[in-house]
């Protein structure tokens, strides 16, 4: 199978679930992918080849689905993994960074030493909607002097343009 028939074949395994969490908002469901070892590898073969163009120090995954596949690909490249959680989950001295949701506001937190100075940092997470998400996690890491080698989703939902929030390379794989 070629490339593109791959990461179609990947595609038809994730499972739409309507008004979840909220009505009108369809969730790209990966745990039909993840319960699955084939379809999980195949995920991670594809992924892994799309993200080592980066050559990323760190992976930089987002909670929680970020974590899933962030700590695969950190193992598989060699490179480091970082969490970045929501607020008051992480256990050390951390920095904070508040940004705006269509309603309200959400806190994403890193460990202050978490990164180092210059260190490529790769920002990973399961799926980019409007981008907020991954342009704070970005945020942080270039806060703490990381270089942002880029940002990688295995689902991009193209149609919400949130690459354009990004300053930086976006890598991502299945696309809507
Ligand atoms: P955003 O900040 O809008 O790019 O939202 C990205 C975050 O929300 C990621 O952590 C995704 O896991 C989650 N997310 C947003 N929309 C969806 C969706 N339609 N299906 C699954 N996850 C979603």
């Amino acid at each position: 199978m070629d490339h593109d028939a791959r990461v179609q074949a990947l595609k038809s395994d994730i499972r739409d679930i309507p008004d979840f969490p909220k009505k009108g908002i369809v969730f790209k469901d990966i745990t039909t992918l993840l319960k699955d070892p084939r379809l999980f590898r195949e995920a991670m073969d594809l992924f892994t080849d799309l993200c080592q163009r980066a050559r990323p120090q760190k992976i930089v995954a987002i909670e929680s689905r970020g974590f899933i596949l962030g700590s695969v690909l950190a193992d598989r490249l060699g490179a480091g993994f970082v969490p970045v959680r929501k607020k008051g989950k992480l256990p050390g001295g951390k920095i904070a960074h508040t940004y705006d949701l269509e309603y309200g506001t959400d806190c994403l937190e890193i460990h202050d030493d978490a990164l180092q100075a210059g260190e490529r940092a790769l920002v990973v997470d399961d799926l980019i909607a409007t981008g907020g998400t991954a342009r704070a996690t970005g945020q942080l890491a270039r806060q703490l002097g990381a270089e942002v080698a880029g940002y990688a989703f295995l689902v991009e939902l193209s149609f919400l343009n949130g690459r354009d929030k990004l300053d930086g390379h976006v890598l991502s794989l299945i696309r809507y």
